[in-house]
């Protein structure tokens, strides 16, 4: 019986670590689980680890990574749900609280895909670049791991204003709250009604949508 016990475990590992497997006197001990190779292709967390820094180093955007998927998240995985067949990946915002603060994003990148600029590209629409530039990191074809300057100046000016602002053309700007100001930078201004605010992906348009920082994310490997 010991025996027969020995080899329904049916791990080589187990049955030579266990030199007195026959022996009666040789308790039986729960095999450790066979060591299942992860699937190859899935999320590639230098990647995740990369797009991450990249989004803190240029707007100073800080995450937190969680460890139990809970809301408030941004999920990153891997699939091919909602790809069509040429798109490498899709990112967005997909709720958000009364007050117009991202509570749910979700980050799909394609199986097959190795490539930075994508992991970056994606984690920019999840962070409220709703819609796509005509250059840089976030143009629908992009071939630039890098946002350009005008990217980059319309992502510090959303992160500056709380969501739930309304921007206008003009540079002026009001909060849910009440609160006023002006924003130099008109371009900047233009981008976020038109990128954020306004964009087909925004959750509530004529409003500014974003995260708190530090972002929560999970990331399902
Ligand atoms: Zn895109």
């Amino acid at each position: 019986l010991t025996r027969f016990v020995c080899l329904l475990a049916g791990v080589a590992a187990w049955l030579a670590a266990v030199s007195g497997c026959g022996s009666s006197s040789s308790p039986i001990t729960p095999s450790p689980p066979p060591t299942v190779p992860a699937p190859s292709g899935n999320l590639q967390p230098a990647l995740v680890g990369d797009a991450l820094e990249y989004w803190k180093q240029a707007i100073g955007i800080e995450f937190v990574l969680l460890t139990v998927e809970l809301p408030p998240r941004l999920l990153i995985r891997a699939g091919t749900d909602g790809l069509s067949q040429s798109a490498a990946g899709r990112g967005g915002i997909d709720g958000a609280d009364p007050g117009n603060w991202a509570r749910s994003g979700l980050i799909v990148i394609r199986p097959t895909v190795n490539s930075r600029i994508v992991y970056r590209h994606e984690l920019g629409h999840a962070l409220g670049f709703l819609a796509h530039s005509t250059l840089g990191l976030m143009t629908p074809t992009t071939t630039s791991p890098e946002l350009s300057d005008r990217e980059r100046r319309m992502m510090l000016a959303l992160y500056g204003l709380p969501a739930g602002t309304r921007v206008q053309a003009d540079g002026t700007w009001t909060t849910a709250d009440g609160v006023t100001g002006v924003l130099d930078d008109l371009q900047a201004a233009q981008d976020i009604i038109d990128l954020n605010m306004n964009a087909a992906g925004s959750s509530r348009r004529g409003v500014t949508c974003r995260w708190q920082s530090p972002v929560p994310v999970y990331v399902r490997y």
